[in-house]
């Protein structure tokens, strides 16, 4: 008899749901946290010209020494970091959870926050623990995860700054207090770092256990899948033994040595993402029944009141605009809707829907 899935895949994994990707065709996408902004024709130009040396018959540079140093410059990351890449941050997250295979080790994070931490640990069979935010303004829980920390001992602790789905960026010093205490690595997610007014990668130096993670994603490259991660070499040179040696591929790695030449156009895009941002906040805000959450990422959280959450999430995509439900969740997002901030016209084909359904 030939082998069946069942034979071969753990009781937990055949049960597991596949990650959900909505289907977005016709609709103004305002689900997943993407730049809504094309290239301007400036970039494109240069970019076709440099994409006419690409070499698709070879392997990539499987350091992909250019990158590195055109991230180094753009990003500011300290010469005394180490720089790792991954194929997105979600490899990067694989990465980092593939040493503990096997072990009893706790991987943790508040929650809610980025579905990946958890959904890694759990293909890998590893504990995980979700430690719940304040329920208030969805800020660290410090009392909590002292205790959390205590009495799991967690191996690694993910932090999201800004926290997605919630938007906030938590509190620096009850962050530092955490790193400082923490008996494993703390990994900084820093996805949303481009909207946001802080960042720890100027307090590696400080902290051997701190790792700080970072996508191109949101700001404009989802369809490259780009993630960087910086801390002590140390660490890195371990963790780089288990990434697949090609995993950045040709055509990521010379479109974005092209568009960082380019740093003004991006930002540029950047600006008005945060004005729109703005905006919509504002908006949104004086709206009755709802409550907007401060964002510092390119994304608001929006609760509604009296359960009408499914109702307007449907009620929004009848009219052709594609938000995340969060809702279905339950818990502290029981209520909530993820809205990514989009271009002033999709902004306003949203607000129009959205008070209509009200
Ligand atoms: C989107 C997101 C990522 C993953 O980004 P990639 O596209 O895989 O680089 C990581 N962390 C957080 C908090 C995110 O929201």
């Amino acid at each position: 008899m030939a082998i069946e899935p069942a034979d071969y895949f753990r009781p937990d994994l055949l049960e597991l749901a596949a990650y959900p990707v909505q289907d977005a065709t016709g609709l103004i996408k305002l689900d997943a946290m993407e730049n809504p902004y094309a290239w301007p024709d400036e970039l494109v130009g240069g970019w076709l010209q440099s994409l006419r040396s690409a070499r698709p018959n070879r392997y990539p540079d499987p350091e992909a020494r250019k990158l590195k140093a055109a991230l180094r410059s753009a990003f500011g990351i300290p010469d005394a970091s180490g720089l790792l890449l991954g194929n997105g941050s979600d490899e990067l997250i694989q990465i980092l959870l593939l040493p503990l295979v096997g072990t009893d080790a706790v991987v943790m994070a508040p929650e809610p926050t980025f579905v990946m931490y958890r959904q890694v640990a759990r293909w890998l069979n590893l504990r995980y623990v979700g430690v719940p935010l304040r329920s208030d303004d969805f800020g660290l829980d410090l009392p909590e995860l002292r205790e959390a920390i205590t009495r799991e001992c967690p191996r690694i602790l993910f932090l999201a700054y800004p926290n997605n789905p919630t938007g906030n960026l938590y509190d620096r010093v009850a962050m530092a207090e955490l790193i400082e205490s923490a008996p494993g690595l703390v990994v900084v997610d820093e996805a949303y770092g481009p909207f946001a007014g802080d960042s720890f990668l100027d307090d590696l130096s400080r902290h051997p256990n701190l790792l700080v993670m970072r996508t191109l994603s949101k700001m404009g490259f989802a369809g490259l899948r780009l993630g960087f991660l910086c801390g002590a070499p140390e660490w890195l040179r371990q963790f780089d033994k288990l990434r697949l040696p090609y995993n950045i591929n040709v055509l990521t790695q010379l479109t974005v040595i092209h568009a960082l030449s380019r740093r003004d156009l991006l930002d540029t895009q950047i600006d008005a993402i945060l004005a729109e941002r703005a905006r919509l906040a504002r908006h949104l805000a004086a709206l009755p029944g709802v409550v907007v959450y401060a964002s510092q990422a390119n994304f608001l959280l929006l609760r509604l009141m009296e359960r009408k959450a499914d109702a307007v999430y449907a009620q929004l995509q009848e009219q052709g605009v594609l938000v995340k439900n969060l809702s279905a969740q339950g818990g502290a997002l029981a209520g909530c809707l993820r809205v990514t901030v989009g271009t002033p016209e999709e902004n306003d084909r949203f607000l129009s829907s959205f008070c209509s359904c009200l």
